[in-house]
């Protein structure tokens, strides 16, 4: 989608960290950090949010979900454990609008999120 910041970084108009990428896929280094490991893992395909997710998405979700454990494993959090979280439009603390799954790790995690 063309005015979509993460397209973009999908198609490397704009520049991230990347640290995993496949056919579907895309995990990036979130650039402001809300723990010592902070990646987002992004379907390819734009979906605004989690609302807009089709019965065909479903393979997709689950690949995702997936490619976050296994980089929790590279990223030696998994074993602590880790939080994995996708926040849906403005009242759920969503800021981009395409789909994405936070990764974090490697503190302490509190509960409720604010
Ligand atoms: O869940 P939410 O939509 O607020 O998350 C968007 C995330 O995208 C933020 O954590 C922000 O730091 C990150 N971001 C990024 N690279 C950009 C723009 C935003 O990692 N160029």
């Amino acid at each position: 989608m063309q005015d979509c910041l993460f397209c973009k970084i999908i198609s490397k108009e704009i520049p991230a960290e990347i640290v995993y990428e496949d056919d579907r896929t895309l995990a990036f280094k979130d650039i402001r950090p809300a723990a010592p490991a902070h990646i987002l893992v992004i379907p390819k395909k734009h979906i605004p949010t989690l609302v807009d997710l089709q019965a065909e998405d479903v393979e997709l979700m689950g690949h995702i979900v997936l490619t976050a454990s296994r980089l929790a494993d590279k990223l030696g959090v998994s074993e602590e454990g880790f939080r994995l979280v996708s926040n849906c439009k403005e009242a759920g603390g969503q800021t981009v609008f395409h789909i994405h799954f936070h990764l974090i790790g490697g503190r302490q995690m509190q509960w409720p999120p604010g």
